[in-house]
């Protein structure tokens, strides 16, 4: 949400590029959905491998292996859990790690799965530590103690459970303890999807949404999607509305240039915020190093915002580097914003550093 005076608010899934889900947008999320490991496009080393492991389960007539599904969001994590119940012909059940904040919650889904259930764990790094510690047992040996009582008269009482499948989802695998992540049998680690990807994916949407849209468009609205398959069916659904409204329903180049400029999403799927950070960095801090509130001060937004929603992309964009003294830009973001590289820039000339390209991982510096 953007205000008069420039500043923002970040609400999960109202910033067009954001790659969490809007409240009201798993409805729509759900009709683009891919059923089968066929359909689902991309993430070949993924698909093999889980393709594999689901056979193996089928032809066994067993509850196939634990999975983890590790991953920023909007990379088809929560699509690949129905795809892995759908292959295994078994009900999917779907809970997340917020909803299991004390041992009672997961003992009570649990107990209720049917033998060979998919049960789909979404932010499983978010759960509470009685809830993991009851888990382990439960995926090791398919049982949970229910501790009834208090003090020295509880007993532990042990329930046996049907055999299930656990998938697991993070976005934070590095957050998960040691002995969580082993009891996985399986750990799929998922990529941002490259441009031909993404085209492939815009093209199978716009076919189940009856959007007629160009090659050249498709390659358009792919290049500013950042990687992320929620990005690009979500321009598409902004983009369908311009040519809608203000063409005859066809999305052809002229149509997504027009409709993603009004949008202000960028070539490379930048939007106002990503650009107002980039340009104070740039023009008021001569490139950095500057301290993260600085930075944020200086757009009018909360750190955590800055933080959280701008610079995963920055840095992975190679724009902008967060380094022990601060954050600074790139020659990369220079040109970008189609500014010369200062001569006298010193470490924000060099080029993006190694070690501080990651996405998610905690910042170096805070301040
Ligand atoms: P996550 O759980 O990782 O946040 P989702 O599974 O909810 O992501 O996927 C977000 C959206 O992107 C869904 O609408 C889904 O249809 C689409 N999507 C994700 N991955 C793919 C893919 N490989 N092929 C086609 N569509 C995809």
């Amino acid at each position: 949400m953007s205000y008069d005076d420039g500043s923002y608010e970040a609400v999960p899934g109202e910033r067009l590029l954001d790659p969490e889900a809007g409240s009201e947008e798993a409805a729509l999320e759900s009709a683009l959905r891919p059923r089968t490991l066929d359909s689902f496009i991309g993430q070949q080393r993924v698909k093999d491998q889980l393709g594999l492991v689901l056979e193996a389960a089928v032809a066994r007539g067993r509850a196939a292996d634990h999975v983890l599904l590790a991953g920023p969001p909007g990379l088809g994590k929560t699509t690949l859990s129905m795809i892995i119940a759908a292959e295994l012909g078994v009900p999917l059940r779907v809970t997340s790690g917020p909803a299991l904040q004390h041992a009672g919650d997961l003992a009570a889904v649990l107990s209720s799965l049917v033998p060979g259930e998919v049960l789909f764990l979404d932010e499983i790094h978010r759960m509470s530590r009685a809830a993991e510690e009851m888990l382990y047992l439960a995926m090791e040996d398919f049982r949970v103690d229910v501790i009834v009582g208090k003090g020295p008269g509880a007993t532990a009482i042990p329930l046996e459970l049907p055999p299930f499948t656990l998938v697991g989802a993070t976005t934070r695998a590095g957050l998960l303890p040691g002995p969580l992540r082993d009891r996985f049998g399986f750990t799929a680690h998922m990529d941002f999807y490259d441009a031909a990807d993404l085209e492939r994916i815009l093209a199978r949407s716009a076919s189940l949404l009856d959007v007629p849209l160009a090659a050249e468009a498709g390659a358009e609205i792919a290049g500013r999607s950042r990687g992320t398959p929620r990005v690009a069916n979500r321009l598409l659904r902004r983009v369908r509305d311009f040519a809608q409204v203000r063409g005859d329903g066809t999305v052809d180049l002229g149509v997504a240039h027009a409709a993603l400029d009004l949008y202000e999403v960028d070539a490379i799927g930048l939007d106002r915020l990503d650009r107002a950070v980039l340009d104070a960095l740039l023009r008021r801090f001569g490139g950095g190093p500057v301290g993260l509130s600085t930075l944020a001060v200086a757009v009018g937004e909360e750190s955590e915002t800055v933080e959280t929603v701008c610079e995963p992309f920055l840095v992975r964009a190679g724009l902008l580097a967060r380094t022990p003294r601060g954050r600074i830009a790139t020659p990369a973001a220079w040109s970008h914003l189609g500014l010369a590289v200062p001569p006298a820039t010193g470490a924000a000339g060099t080029a993006p550093l190694p070690f501080e390209t990651s996405v998610g991982e905690e910042p170096s510096e805070s301040g």
